[in-house]
């Protein structure tokens, strides 16, 4: 790769000050690998779990299995992975409907939800099948300036009768907001309970898998495939993990009232859904190594980066302040040019459906849309930051951000 001396040593500072993050990064995947291994032990993993199922997909052991291990590997009593989930949304979709019915009303705690939910809910454009088609209200407590949860209105709101369901969202998506660590959210649902222990508490839990060593304490999450819990390794799905009641009544919104998980034909992708969940904490950590030296990079060319180099992870998403439209596209034509798949294309910004400005995204990744592989997108709008995420080995994201900072710097 034609990377310039400049840039190469200042990579090379760059990584002597990301030595101490990556001692932690390591640490946190191997208490999560022996997680995952004692739950493929529990359940006696064996090459027959990865048969393909047709048809009504009835008595899958290893779709069936693979539900047990993920309920472990989370902590929860119950889970449901299915590649029927067609991506995150749907997951967290189902996971929603779980919770709340006719006259009930869901609250977020967390403002507004990730741009694709907000159709669900019925914040912005309102669509059949959402939340005021079967009379199920929505609002929301937004979090303080300083990214931190409204404690007050959260126990103050809870208690209302009403509220059924409370949502938290993880990661800070692209809004610029925080991200909240586990800590942070455990001590929400605290405040819930406290006031109203039959609420029921939701967690869109993308991004943040497997970054800590334990998963929210709430009564359903859920999650993409196509990011932490796949490894890079799942061709596509979700997952919903909670208690046994929730779940099921997520996987009749996924399915049928009455059928829910037990259909659902695997068509040959368990090995992969298997192998991904394997390699999940591996991955993740490759992906938190390469957004550590991103923002250590950063930093030592005198850009701002969110969260900090030397900050402590809770999601895998970077942010960059790269300043200007030219470096924002530039920055993002680098990591197209360094990826391994589609290098020779050239992203443009575009009008993309949802968002108010041009957005420009760069994803050169082997299976379509997913952000574990390294990939960044950057709406058109001052003050230009790129938001990236993924690497599925950290040498080749060191080398797609050096090749980033290249293109960005010429
Ligand atoms: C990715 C993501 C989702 C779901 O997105 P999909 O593209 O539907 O998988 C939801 N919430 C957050 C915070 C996300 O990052």
């Amino acid at each position: 790769m034609r990377i310039s001396e400049k840039i190469r040593s200042a990579a090379a500072e760059a990584e002597k000050r990301a030595a101490g993050q990556f001692e932690h990064i390591e640490r946190v995947a191997q208490i999560n690998t022996e997680k995952v291994l004692d739950a493929f032990h529990l359940n006696r993993v064996s090459e027959s779990m990865f048969v393909s199922t047709t048809g009504y997909g009835y008595n899958d052991l290893g779709r069936d299995t693979l539900d047990k291990i993920f309920a472990l590997v989370t902590g929860m009593p119950s889970a449901l992975v299915r590649s029927g989930f067609v991506n995150g949304t749907h997951a967290i979709t189902c996971a929603l409907f779980s919770a709340v019915g006719a006259g009930d009303t869901l609250l977020s705690l967390t403002g507004a939800p990730y741009d694709t939910l907000r159709s669900v809910v019925g914040a912005g454009r309102d669509e059949f099948g959402s939340f005021r088609t079967y009379g199920i209200n929505y609002r929301q407590i937004e979090l303080l300036p300083d990214g931190t949860p409204d404690y007050e209105s959260i126990a103050a709101q809870a208690a209302d009768k009403s509220v059924k369901a409370v949502f938290i969202q993880r990661s800070g998506g692209y809004t610029g907001r925080g991200v909240l660590s586990v800590e942070t959210i455990n001590r929400m649902i605290d405040t819930v309970k406290s006031v109203s222990p039959d609420t029921a508490v939701i967690v869109d839990n993308c991004y943040g898998e497997f970054v800590e060593t334990e998963e929210p304490r709430a009564d359903i999450i859920a999650g993409s495939l196509i990011k932490n819990m796949g490894g890079g390794l799942a061709p596509t799905g979700g997952y919903v993990a909670g208690s046994e009641e929730l779940v099921k009544n997520a996987s009749y919104r996924l399915t049928v009232p009455g059928t829910g998980g037990e259909v659902g034909a695997s068509l040959g992708i368990n090995r992969s859904l298997y192998q991904g969940l394997f390699m999940a904490p591996h991955t993740v950590a490759q992906a938190l190594k390469t957004a550590v030296f991103a923002a250590c990079l950063a930093e030592e060319l005198g850009y701002a980066a969110f969260p900090s180099g030397s900050e402590e992870r809770h999601d895998i998403i970077q942010t960059l302040q790269l300043g200007s439209p030219e470096k924002l596209m530039r920055f993002c034509r680098g990591i197209q040019a360094g990826s391994p798949v589609d290098s020779f294309v050239t992203p443009e910004a575009w009008d993309m459906p949802g968002y108010e400005d041009q957005v420009i995204m760069a994803a050169g990744t082997f299976i379509q849309g997913a952000s574990i592989e390294l990939s960044c997108d950057g709406p058109m709008k001052p003050p230009y930051r790129a938001y990236l995420q993924g690497g599925l080995s950290y040498e080749s994201g060191k080398l797609g951000i050096m090749a980033a900072f290249d293109s960005m710097l010429q």
